[in-house]
């Protein structure tokens, strides 16, 4: 894998991960919280009708309703925190109702408490909407501690135990569910935002560095991966440098027009991402000249890579509305040592392609 196709290699790295953390997974955490609430209430509902308590009945049929609108407005593309939030001030209304109606028995305040973390857990950049939520949760809890008593005679007290224990334990599973949704909801889409950004920043990064037509490095971003390979070089190895110009560039761009011309050299700049050795980078130097580097090689390797191109551009026919033609290289090669100045290797080469072009073009050139 060289250094250039290592960049795709990241970008696709980037998409595969795109479609693992995409919009329609974030969907379907938005979408399966309010399942989950559509289906506890469901429960609810069943119980309170077996126990007789008419206004939690008719509170929890409200609630199912309530969490299909959500569920609704999910699907319709509105997965906000927003939603989340009223989620916890349903839950909040609930365990304030339930409390009030059957006192403290059965636990039902246990969700004042429990709801401030799960609240601090949705991803929101409204910072200030968990500490409103909680401070209602928490007043409301100590009203009721303040207000009524452990025994309250509230309007519905269950005598049988076995009751108030088989809804302790109800409550405490359904407490232990909206927790792990809300932890599970919270680290899916914190990882989705961030995947998000690093998504940007790299997107970003490339469009800084490569040249828009070709998808070569431009020659800001090849300067700089020049000067890390001079860096990097150990003091006895050396690295090449060559630039290389399509011949009679021009003449495509007169003879069959300048959209051929930028398929020319994307075609070419194909040739170049395909074929750099391990390690290198190529780049789009000037309109129709590339320049490349290939760290810890010998000038054969050097021009080996450029034998590689001609080869590849001298088989190749370019077919334009039946009209056939090729297109040649000529190239300029030449070495650095660490202590030489970047400069001066990419003159060399810059001559040397200069006297290759004056001696016949369609060739590489590697001595002065
Ligand atoms: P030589 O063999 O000596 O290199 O001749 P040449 O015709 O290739 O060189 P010259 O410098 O005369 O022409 C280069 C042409 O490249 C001129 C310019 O319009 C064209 N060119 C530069 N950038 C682009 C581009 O992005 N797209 C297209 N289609 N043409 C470009
Ligand atoms: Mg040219
Ligand atoms: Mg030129």
């Amino acid at each position: 894998m060289n250094s250039q196709n290592d960049t795709y290699f990241l970008r696709e790295f980037v998409a595969s991960h795109k479609k693992l953390f995409d919009k329609s997974n974030e969907k379907f955490i938005y979408s399966f919280s309010n399942l989950a609430c559509i289906c506890t209430h469901m429960a609810y509902l069943l119980m309170f009708q077996v126990l007789h308590v008419k206004e939690l009945v008719i509170f929890n049929i409200f609630s199912v309703f309530f969490y299909f609108v959500l569920l609704i407005l999910v699907r319709l593309g509105k997965s906000s925190a927003a939603l989340l939030y009223l989620g916890d001030i349903e839950i909040i209304a609930h365990a304030a109702f339930a409390t009030h109606l059957l006192g403290w028995q059965p636990d039902f305040a246990m969700f004042f408490i429990l709801i401030i973390p799960a609240t601090f857990l949705t991803y929101t950049r409204k910072i200030y909407v968990p500490f409103i939520i909680s401070a209602v949760s928490l007043g409301l809890f100590l009203y009721y501690k303040i207000t009524m008593d452990y025994n309250a005679d509230v309007k519905y007290v269950f005598e049988d135990n076995d009751v108030i224990k088989a809804i302790q334990i109800t409550n405490a599973v359904i407490g232990v569910f909206v927790m792990l949704i809300a932890g599970v909801s919270n680290i899916f889409i914190r990882e989705y935002k961030e995947f998000q950004l690093v998504d940007q920043r790299e997107t970003f990064k490339e469009q800084a560095s490569k040249d828009p037509l070709t998808h070569l490095f431009n020659r800001r971003a090849m300067n700089e991966n020049i000067r890390s390979i001079r860096r990097d070089c150990s003091p006895r190895s050396q690295y090449i440098i060559g630039i290389g110009d399509i011949d009679n560039f021009k003449r495509i761009n007169d003879t069959y027009g300048h959209d051929v011309g930028d398929k020319v050299l994307v075609y070419v700049s194909n040739q170049f991402i395909n074929f750099i050795p391990d390690g290198g980078y190529a780049a789009r130097w000037g309109g129709e000249e590339f320049l490349f580097v290939i760290p810890n090689a010998s000038i054969e390797k050097g021009v080996a890579f450029t034998e590689q191109i001609h080869k590849m551009l001298r088989s190749h026919v370019f077919e334009i509305d039946d009209v056939e033609f090729g297109v040649t290289m000529t190239f300029g090669v030449s070495k650095g040592i660490p202590v030489d100045k970047i400069d001066n290797v990419i003159t060399t080469a810059d001559k040397r392609l200069y006297k290759g072009k004056n001696n016949g073009k369609n060739h590489t050139e590697y001595t002065d």
